[in-house]
């Protein structure tokens, strides 16, 4: 399969691996978009979060604080993001993956949410909180 990650997991290509259990494995992010940013994943391929199945879930969110811990550790962090894009925009590697982004003052790095929440009356609450329960 011609999956960049996949190859990872082979060594088939390096990686920095910093974390590996049966299920899951750990590795730096070639960006770094901040000192330690690491990506998670699972060893079975699965695309996004909506092909993931139970048990792989379980195991992949299941190393999440393990790696969170080491990078607080390691690091000193003010705080720290995590991260999962799936499909558009910005999902590029299409093998499951967690972010965990380490956060330095000033370190530059853009995330944050946007508050539209003048924008919303009690109607269109309920409006949402129904399609959802209804889709699942
Ligand atoms: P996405 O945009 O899909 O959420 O994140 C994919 C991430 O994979 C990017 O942050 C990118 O830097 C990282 N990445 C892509 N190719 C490689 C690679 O060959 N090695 C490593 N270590 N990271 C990669
Ligand atoms: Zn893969």
């Amino acid at each position: 399969m011609d999956c960049i990650f996949c190859k990872i997991i082979s060594g088939d290509i390096p990686a920095y691996k910093v974390y590996e259990d049966e299920h899951t494995l750990a590795f730096l992010d070639i960006t770094q978009g901040t000192r330690g940013h690491t990506l998670l994943i699972p060893k079975k391929h699965v695309k996004n979060i909506y092909a993931l199945d139970d048990d792989t879930a379980s195991n992949i969110f299941k190393a999440v604080p393990k790696v969170a811990q080491a990078l607080k550790k390691a690091f000193t962090p003010i705080g720290l993001n995590i991260i999962n894009n799936n499909d558009k925009p910005h999902q590029s590697v299409f093998h499951f993956h967690i972010h965990l982004i380490p956060r330095y003052e000033n370190d530059g790095m853009v995330l944050k949410t946007i508050n539209h929440q003048d924008d919303y009356k009690k109607q269109d609450f309920l409006e949402i909180q129904a399609a959802i329960k209804q889709a699942l």
